[in-house]
C-alpha cells in the first residue's frame, strides 16, 4: 500500500518516510504543495499524511485542491497548530483525523491504519450458497443446480432466511417474526402453507429434498 506524506521540514520526512516503510508501506514524499500535486496527478495513495505549514502554500488549501481534483484518500494531518480552532478546522475542511507534533510513529501507524480499513470495507457478500442451492441477495434469486427457481417474493424471503440458518432448527414462530415481522399466531398455518409451496419448488421429484420438517418443532434446510 502506497502512502503519501508532505512535509517540508526535511529531517521529519526523512523520518515519517523511515518508519512507515518500516511498518511496511511504500512511501512517497513531497516537500511541497506543488509537488504533491503532482504527485498525485500519477499515483493512487492509501492514505496521505499532511502538514500544514508548507512553504509555498497553506496546508488547509492542499487538502481543499486534493479533493477538488479528485483525491478520496483519507488525509491525517500532522501539524504543531495544537489549538481548537486548527483541529476543527483541519477536520471540517476534508482531514479525515488529526495529529499534532510531536508525535509517536506508533500511534501514527494505528491511526493510519484505522482510516485505511474504514476507507475499504470489506465486500460484502451478495450470494448465498447451501449445497446445490444458490441464492443471489441483489438480484433475489434462486436456482438449484441449473434449476432457476419461479418463488414470490415471500418465498425468496422465507428461503434466505432458512438458507441463513442451513443446519439449525427454526420454529414457525421464528419464521413469523423474522421473515413475516410479525408475532407468532398460535392456531395458524401459514408458515406450513408457505414451506410446502416453496418446498415444492426447491425440492423436485427425483432431487435430494433439503427442506425437511420436524414435527411439532419447525423446519430445517440441510447444509450436509
Ligand atoms: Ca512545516
Amino acid at each position: 500500500m502506497r502512502l503519501l506524506v508532505i512535509e517540508d521540514d526535511s529531517a521529519i520526512r526523512g523520518f515519517l518516510a523511515r518508519s512507515l516503510q518500516e511498518a511496511g508501506y511504500v512511501v512517497d514524499a513531497a516537500a511541497s504543495a506543488q509537488e504533491a500535486e503532482a504527485l498525485v496527478m500519477q499515483q493512487e495513495y492509501a492514505a496521505i499524511v499532511l502538514d500544514l505549514g508548507l512553504p509555498d502554500r497553506d496546508g488547509f488549501d492542499v487538502m481543499t485542491s486534493l479533493r477538488q481534483q479528485g483525491v478520496s484518500a483519507p488525509m491525517l494531518i500532522l501539524s504543531a497548530r495544537r489549538s481548537v480552532d486548527d483541529r476543527v478546522r483541519g477536520l471540517e475542511q476534508g482531514g479525515d483525523d488529526y495529529m499534532t507534533k510531536p508525535f509517536a510513529v506508533a500511534e501514527l501507524a494505528a491511526r493510519l491504519r484505522n482510516l485505511i480499513r474504514r476507507n475499504n470495507p470489506p465486500v460484502l457478500s451478495t450470494q448465498l450458497r447451501v449445497l446445490d442451492l444458490e441464492i443471489d441477495l441483489l438480484r433475489r434469486e434462486a436456482k438449484r443446480g441449473q434449476r432457476a427457481l419461479r418463488l414470490t417474493s415471500q418465498e425468496f424471503s422465507l428461503l434466505e432466511y432458512l438458507c441463513r440458518n442451513a443446519g439449525r432448527v427454526v420454529t414457525r414462530s421464528m419464521i413469523m417474526e423474522q421473515v413475516w415481522k410479525m408475532r407468532a399466531l398460535p392456531d395458524t398455518n401459514v408458515v406450513d402453507v408457505h414451506i410446502y409451496r416453496l418446498r415444492s419448488k426447491v425440492d423436485e421429484e427425483g432431487e435430494r429434498p433439503l427442506i425437511r420438517t420436524l414435527r411439532g418443532v419447525g423446519y430445517v434446510l440441510k447444509d450436509r
